[in-house]
Formats: structure tokens, C-alpha cells, sequence
């Protein structure tokens, strides 16, 4: 057991739904086995410039419902550089910090690790984005909100596709990483889904529509991720509106909607069991590792072992995405 006394909490990267309830969690955790817990604002932007506020039990009141993060959060060009992370370590020195809980993404995971490197500074980081693509962990938090979201749009666009006998490129988050994609393309019944983890050229997509279209499609909807190989849904309409005149062409972009709203009751419960594992993970002498829960079990996974290893997309969703959009 450590005796660490005073535990910082922040939110970094990307804000993702229900980062809220992680939040609450590690304060309330904390609180539950004695520690003081001290938010952090505005990620590693609040930690070099000391912007600091105590947590009691009842900050977190009436958070965990809510989309976005109370602690706010940011990308810090300055915490890239080693002394940008001296003047952070400072500040948590001068607060009397002796450990740290930050919820992120792989890029926030990073920061962790090297101030632990260089400072020593305890840590566990809790998976929050929306893109669930860091390895260790089936789901990250916000994911299940964000694809949710995601099925919503796309069931509307449906109902507009099928009145006017159109094509709709559907464009949804995942820079490099395809989750939201595929899992939204099979539960919205997409015809095509284009992922950045696979090339799909223009002639096999205009195979597919063509194909769909003999077969009697009063209107077809195809996801696109926004980081895909084969371009933006707003080009890859483009080319495919040049050769394939059957429907008429719409690209909608779902952007930042996917990053808010009400956390799913998935969310807001991956979110409470990691946030009480990082106070328990740290309590019991876990450091450098990003709690993840895999098949239902809590696990600890150290920085080194998992960011060497990519996490890929489920290739039998791939399988069951084509079998059905035939
Ligand atoms: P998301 O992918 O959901 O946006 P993220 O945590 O990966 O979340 P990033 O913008 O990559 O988001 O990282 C957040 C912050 O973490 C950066 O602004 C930077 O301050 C810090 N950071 C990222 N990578 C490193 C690194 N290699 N070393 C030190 N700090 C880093």
C-alpha cells in the first residue's frame, strides 16, 4: 500500500462523453479511502500554469449525466517539451501532489508516462476518447456514446434517403482508428463503410452501389471515417457522383455532435469502474499503466506494453458488414 496523500485529477486530449462520470468517480473513490483529491483544470495547459481547485464529495454532484468535462480540457503544445513538463511537475510538487489520475487518450497516456520518467510522478491514466483505439481495454470511455450518437444520424438520414431515392456519404469521427465506423455502418444498415484500417478503392465502391442499385435499392447510405486512405466522404462522393449518376449524390458530416451529449448507461458505468480502479490501482502501488477492463475484468496495462502494439479493428465485423449489405 503507497501513502500517497493527495491525488491530482484532470482530463486531456479530445473531451469525450463521460469523462463526467470517470471524474466523479476517482473523486468520490478517493475520498472513500481518505485521500484528498484535487482537480486540475484544463488539462496539462492547468497543470503548468498551477490552475488547481480542491474536490469534495458534492463537486461532483449532478455530473454524471453530462457530456463534456467539469475540469475542461485542452492539447498543450509546451507539456511536449521536457521543460514545459519541469514547470508542471512543479506546480504538483507546490500543491503537494504525490499522484496523478488522467483521463485521456493515447496522446494524454504519453504525457503521463514521460513526466513519470522524468519526474517520477505516479500515475494511472483512465482510456477516455471517443475513437476506442488504444489497445488493453475492450471499450474506451466515450465510444459507446459517440457510435450511439452516430446510429441516431444515420437512422434520420435514412428516412430523407429513402424519400428521394439518395445516395447519402455519411462522414463520422476516427482519424485512424475505424470503430465508430463499422459498428455504426452494421447497426445503420450501411451499404459500404470505408475505414483509414482498410484501402477501398472508388471501383470497388461503385461495384457495390451498382450492384445494390440492380437490386431494387430505393436509397443507400455508405459511412465513411473521417481519416480513411481512400479521402473525406466529401471527395470520395465526388468521384463516385462522376461515374455513377443512379442516385442522387449528399455528403453529410456528422463532426463534433458525436463528442456530446448525455454518456449511454455503458459509459457512465466503464467510466465509475475505471475511475474507482485508478484509486485503487495507485492505492495498492500501481504506476506508469492505464487501467482497462477486458471481458469484465479490471485490468493494468504498463505504458511500454501496450503502445507498442496497435489496436485493430474486429476483423469479423468486417466479415458480418459485408454478408449483410449485399
Ligand atoms: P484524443 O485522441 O481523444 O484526442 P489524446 O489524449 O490522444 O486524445 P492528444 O492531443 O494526442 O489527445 O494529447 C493530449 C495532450 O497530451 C497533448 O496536447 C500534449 O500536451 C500531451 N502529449 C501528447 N503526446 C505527448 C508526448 N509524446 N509526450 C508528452 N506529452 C504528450
Amino acid at each position: 500500500m503507497t501513502k500517497m496523500k493527495r491525488i491530482g485529477v484532470f482530463t486531456s486530449g479530445g473531451d469525450a462523453p463521460g469523462m463526467n462520470a470517470a471524474i466523479r468517480a476517482v473523486v468520490r473513490a478517493g475520498i472513500f479511502y481518505k485521500k484528498e483529491i484535487i482537480g486540475i483544470y484544463r488539462g496539462y495547459e492547468g497543470m503548468i500554469e498551477g490552475d488547481f481547485v480542491p474536490m469534495e464529495v458534492r463537486s461532483v454532484s449532478n455530473i454524471l449525466q453530462r457530456g463534456g468535462t467539469m475540469l475542461k480540457s485542452a492539447r498543450s503544445k509546451e507539456f511536449l517539451t521536457k521543460e514545459g513538463r519541469t514547470k508542471a511537475f512543479e506546480q504538483l510538487k507546490k500543491m503537494k501532489i504525490d499522484g496523478l489520475i488522467g483521463i485521456g487518450g493515447d496522446g494524454s497516456f504519453a504525457g503521463m508516462h514521460h513526466l513519470y520518467l522524468e519526474h517520477k510522478m505516479p500515475y494511472v491514466c483512465i482510456p477516455g476518447t471517443i475513437d476506442n483505439d488504444i489497445p488493453g481495454t475492450d471499450f474506451t470511455i466515450g465510444y459507446d456514446t459517440a457510435t450511439n450518437t452516430a446510429v441516431n444520424a444515420i437512422d434520420k438520414i435514412r428516412d430523407t434517403a429513402l424519400s428521394h431515392n439518395r445516395l447519402f456519404f455519411i462522414e463520422v469521427m476516427g482519424r485512424d482508428s475505424g470503430y465508430i465506423a463499422i459498428n455504426s455502418g452494421i447497426a445503420g444498415g450501411a451499404v459500404a463503410i470505408i475505414i483509414p484500417e482498410e484501402e477501398t478503392s472508388i471501383e470497388e465502391l461503385i461495384e457495390k452501389l451498382d450492384a445494390s442499385g440492380s437490386q431494387n435499392k430505393t436509397s443507400s447510405l455508405v459511412i465513411v471515417a473521417e481519416g480513411g486512405k481512400s479521402g473525406s466522404a466529401m471527395e470520395i462522393a465526388k468521384k463516385v457522383q462522376e461515374r455513377f449518376s443512379y442516385f442522387d449524390t449528399k455528403v453529410t458530416i456528422l463532426g463534433h455532435l458525436q463528442r456530446g451529449g448525455t454518456p449511454t448507461y455503458f459509459d457512465r458505468v466503464l467510466a465509475s469502474k475505471m475511475g474507482v480502479a485508478a484509486i485503487e490501482g495507485l492505492e495498492a502501488g500501481q504506476t506508469d499503466v492505464m487501467v482497462g477492463i477486458v471481458h469484465k475484468e479490471v485490468i493494468f496495462n504498463k505504458f511500454d506494453e501496450i503502445m507498442s502494439q496497435p489496436k485493430d479493428i474486429h476483423k469479423d465485423d468486417l466479415r458480418i458488414a459485408k454478408i449483410l449489405s449485399i
